[in-house]
């Protein structure tokens, strides 16, 4: 759980890419590499925050970094430090129960500007790889795991281990929709993440997916406004010409549902400053 520190009023606004990955996890990139072509884009302030997945028992994905490489991701993040940009010490960590405990170990002991919560898994269904593995779900399987994922969101913001919550409504990334009602469902997750104080993304990335939409939607972003939820403008970029992808539009999205205000992040704190 980040505290929220309200930034001064006129304050220069600054722009920011706090979902990028590197090569050490699934990014194309190497973490300099990054970083140049945010200072190349007049990025203010960039955020490096590769994948850290934990699984129960030994099993391990390939697009996760290990923790042992924590120390020498920082010393990478520590090494592209230069005077044009203000560069942050972040993290993708995926939420599950059973490691969560092991997780809020590995992030006490490293000092990270910010965690991003994400569930890719729901008890090892792969909601965002491939949409083969939808395919061979009855319609009802398809309601719970959409169901059980919200579920596990509002888990994750209960937990108090991140700061900011990723790609809300990933499930809908190859056109899966619920057929049931799950209003109540995520007006629950909504209401822990405001409880947890935490933020939520506008990640650019879905509007290149098969769903062509922004997660999360521009109903779901309404419910977090309305809760005074702050909001930040990311790309999920993976490689470096994707680092301010669609930002213009996403901000002009989100003063539409009424938004001044974006969330920065430094030593797990939330600064909310003016939207540039
Ligand atoms: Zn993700
Ligand atoms: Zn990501």
């Amino acid at each position: 759980m980040a505290n929220l520190i309200i930034g001064f009023l006129g304050e220069n606004p600054v722009l920011t890419s706090y979902h990028v990955h590197s090569t050490f996890s699934d990014g194309e990139n190497s973490v300099g590499e990054m970083i140049r072509s945010a200072i190349d884009a007049g990025v203010d302030e960039v955020g490096v925050s590769d994948h850290l997945v934990l699984l129960a028992g030994d099993q391990t994905v390939d697009w996760s970094m290990s923790p042992a490489a924590i120390p020498r991701y920082f010393d990478a993040i520590a090494e592209a430090s230069d005077d044009r940009i203000t560069i942050k010490y972040g993290i993708e960590a995926d939420f599950d129960p059973k490691t969560a405990e092991e997780l809020r170990d590995l992030l006490q002991s490293h000092a990270f500007d910010y965690v991003i919560g994400s569930v890719h898994f729901l008890d090892g269904f792969p909601i965002d790889v491939d949409r083969k593995y939808w395919d061979e779900l009855s319609e009802t399987e398809c309601n719970d795991v959409i169901l059980g994922y919200w579920n596990r969101i509002a888990q994750m913001a209960r937990s108090g281990l991140f700061d900011f919550a990723g790609h809300l409504d990933i499930y809908k990334k190859f056109g899966t929709m619920p057929t049931v009602d799950i209003s109540e469902a995520i007006i629950t997750a909504l209401d822990a993440i405001t409880q947890a104080r935490m933020a939520v993304e506008l990640n650019t990335s879905g509007w290149h997916k098969p769903i062509r939409e922004a997660y999360p939607s521009i109903a779901i972003l309404r419910g977090c406004h309305k809760r005074g939820i702050p909001t930040l403008v990311t790309a999920d970029a993976h490689k470096t010409q994707d680092i301010v992808r669609d930002f213009d539009r996403a901000r002009q999205l989100l003063r539409n549902i009424g938004y001044t205000r974006q969330a920065t992040f430094k030593a797990r704190n939330i600064i909310n400053t003016d939207m540039i």
